[in-house]
């Protein structure tokens, strides 16, 4: 059987050489004889997948030695609650910009629990694109700014961090880490759901400054405090093994590849080529972002109505093009096209959306 072009958002596109290689090693991990699937965390076998994707991940990102890379459990979206809960004291506050879905997400469930202000929204706009430096009113002493760095469903991404001085980021990464190089030290915290471009569904990446592990409360739930997992080396209770396994493949597959640098400047080529389809439609396709807010992650756009939006989502599905469908909340068509999603992917549908114009204008 073929496979097909996966435009799915994710859980989404895996490597295909990373795929042979758990297929190749399922049955017999690196001759224990039996599969890393069923393999106990505490075997030396497993403790070398553990430590080597921490390795893997602070080589390729260039993390300082002051950091730590965990592997945790429940999603991005129990980061929403264990950064306020780690990081905030309780008369201090914190401060949210708001960008999307998932920023606002962060920022309602952080509000359960800690001082938060929203200190920017583009949502009057539908999210179409991420705020300028000066709309942008940080409050006096915040313990950090939360940012999310790639809009997902809105299809926005900031294309450079912006700077507080000595306030340090706190960055929804999920849908763009090891897409491009970036400063950690920017950043005091770093999380990522693996789903969308480390690896499977299962595990998420926290990258944390050390100093932070040092005055966390007391009274928040063993498993969501970052110094027991950084203590135990991710290691504190049964780790989603499997995912960790898998994203320490993709790690290595980045690496193989010419590292960040070589993934940046393929993923400009394949946004390239399906944006310049957009700008180059005479309007019969529309773009949901504002050009300088342009994700190279998930883009987004619209066509002249929902019934050639579904015309369109149908015809590239016959042609082995999946996971086009929009988010209800932009509608339309949203291509994501992660690491693992290969350029000709890209020249495929960017084809694709040529000759669906010229037979439906
Ligand atoms: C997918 C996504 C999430 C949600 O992640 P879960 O792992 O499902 O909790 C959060 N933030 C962003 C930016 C995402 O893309």
């Amino acid at each position: 059987m073929e496979r097909i072009y996966n435009f799915n958002p994710g859980p989404a596109a895996l490597p295909l050489a990373v795929l042979e290689e758990v297929q190749s090693e399922l049955l017999n991990f690196k001759g224990s004889g039996i599969s890393i699937l069923e393999s106990s965390h505490r075997a030396k076998e497993y403790e070398a997948v553990n430590s080597e994707a921490e390795a893997l991940i602070k080589e390729l990102l260039a993390v300082p030695e002051n950091y730590r890379v965990l592997f945790l459990q429940g999603g991005a979206n129990t980061q929403f609650a264990a950064v306020p809960l780690n990081l905030i004291a309780p008369e201090k506050h914190a401060d949210y910009i708001l960008t999307g879905t998932w920023a606002q997400k962060a920022y309602d469930e952080a509000k359960k629990f800690a001082a938060v202000n929203a200190i920017a929204s583009t949502k009057e706009e539908n999210f179409s694109r991420i705020p300028a430096m000066d709309e942008i009113k940080v409050t006096e002493n915040p313990v950090y700014v939360h940012l999310c760095s790639n809009n997902t469903i809105f299809g926005t991404q900031w294309q450079t961090y912006p700077d507080f001085g000595n306030i340090p980021i706190v960055a929804d990464m999920s849908s763009d880490i090891m897409s491009r190089s970036i400063d950690v030290s920017k950043f005091s915290l770093i999380y990522a759901g693996a789903q969308k471009n480390l690896g499977p569904a299962g595990v998420t990446a926290v990258i944390i400054r050390n100093d932070l592990l040092e005055n966390i409360p007391a009274n928040i739930p063993t498993m969501l405090r970052y110094d027991i997992h950084a203590k135990n080396n991710s290691l504190y209770n049964t780790p989603p093994c499997f995912a960790v396994y898998m994203v320490n493949l993709v790690c290595k597959w980045i690496k193989n590849n010419g590292s960040l640098a070589a993934v940046e400047k393929i993923n400009d080529e394949k946004a390239a080529l399906i944006y310049n389809t957009i700008d180059n439609s005479g309007g019969f396709y529309k773009g949901h972002a504002v050009k300088d807010s342009r994700s190279k992650m998930n883009i987004t756009f619209r066509l002249p109505d929902e019934d050639l939006e579904k015309a369109f989502v149908a015809e590239a599905t016959k042609q082995g093009m999946i996971g086009l469908k929009g988010h209800r909340s932009v509608g339309g068509i949203r291509a994501s096209i992660y690491n693992a999603t290969p350029l000709e992917a890209c020249k495929t549908l960017s084809e694709f959306m040529k000759v669906f114009q010229d037979k439906n204008c």
